[in-house]
């Protein structure tokens, strides 16, 4: 394959909240005995979702499917609230994984339905993320996802009304359907901070800055991954020939060459991204272009911390260990990145 140089992105891959949900789960299969439950999928990477099978979770679309009494995790993409109360009906540890970026989501739409206002919801329809955010208040939100949707609306009647988002779409989609949606409705309410997360707008952003110097971009991350499917298009609309998307890189096109560009969703190893990175063989070398450094942490679920410090506790007594030789959870937690935790497990690629 004459790849004569690769590009790397940055940032690129896991996110904050993608290394929170992950790294919940893993505490998770650390604590019980398996199987552990988790409803969805905990992020939308293949690979990430089959390595955490190996180790003993089930992965369902109902918590119907959970047996009575068993530890269950929710995704990071957001719960419906009445699913989030049958789990808890069930009787065993429920840990909820979502993104706190999601949850402000959740919380606008909560606030904004309760002072009447019509909450217009621009995100993709199944996606989960959106079924929850939905979910919080069915009667008032209504789903956007064209202009054609925004003039179906009519003038609703006079009543008020905002404008969320979907943490995920990309700012191209978000910004032609923000406008008109503001000339539709001149008092329109609108977030004092923008529902895209600095995540995806940062991937999007220095996948921008790479691609007018490559003759292909290569995008790894899964097809139901949303941050993913938003960076394709980025990569699309800003004039690359050649844009592919890769789970692996066994998926890797033969006739790769020149300057390839490379990023990843933030749900995607840098593990996959190494091995696709050693499988172009670029004949120049590797480059990274860095548009901005993230170093946000989102600490566990308040649930799994509590747990964390009670098993702590247990195990201190129980081994009579001196206290400073307890191992603390949450400091162990920040120290360690969900990238490490899945190397440990070695169900990644290789490079
Ligand atoms: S992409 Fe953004 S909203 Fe989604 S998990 Fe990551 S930080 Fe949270």
């Amino acid at each position: 394959m004459p790849v004569e140089r690769v590009i790397l992105a940055e940032p690129r891959g896991f996110c904050a909240g993608v290394e929170k949900a992950i790294k919940a789960l893993a505490w998770m299969v650390r604590v019980f005995e398996p199987p552990v439950y988790c409803y969805h999928e905990i992020v939308h990477n293949r690979l990430v979702v089959d390595q955490f099978r190996t180790q003993g979770v089930v992965f369902v679309d109902d918590v119907a499917e959970v047996p009575p009494g068993s530890p269950l995790m929710l995704s990071a993409h957001g719960t419906a609230p009445e699913v989030v109360e049958e789990a808890r009906r069930r009787g065993g540890v429920v840990v909820d994984a979502v993104c706190p970026l999601v949850t402000k989501v959740h919380h606008e739409v909560k606030v904004r339905s309760r002072k009447g206002y019509t909450v217009l919801y621009v995100g993709h329809s199944g996606h989960e993320e959106a079924i929850g955010t939905m979910a919080v208040a069915p009667d008032a939100v209504r789903l956007v996802e064209t202009e054609e949707d925004l003039e179906r609306l009519g003038d609703l009647d006079g009543a008020p009304v905002a404008l969320l988002a979907q943490t995920t779409l990309s700012q191209d989609e978000w910004q032609g359907l923000m406008e008109e949606a503001k000339r539709r409705f001149p008092d329109l309410w609108l977030p004092s901070r923008s529902d895209l997360c600095f995540a995806t707008t940062n991937r999007q952003a220095a996948l921008k800055a790479i691609a007018s110097d490559a003759d292909s971009i290569v995008v790894i991350g899964s097809e139901n991954s949303s941050n993913t499917v938003a960076l394709e298009k980025v990569a699309k609309a800003s004039g690359c020939r050649r844009v592919v998307r890769v789970n692996s890189p066994d998926e890797l096109p033969e006739d790769l060459s020149g300057t390839v560009g490379v990023t990843a969703g933030a749900s995607a190893p840098e593990a996959v991204v190494e091995a696709v990175v050693a499988r172009l063989a670029p004949t120049t070398g590797t480059v990274v272009s860095s548009v901005t450094t993230e170093d946000e942490y989102f600490p566990p679920p308040p649930e799994l911390r509590e747990l964390l410090r009670a098993v702590a506790t247990a195990l201190a007594v129980t081994t009579a260990a001196p206290a400073t030789s307890v191992v603390d959870p949450i400091g162990e937690d920040r120290g360690t990145s969900a990238a490490e935790l899945l190397l440990a497990a070695d169900a990644l690629p290789a490079a």
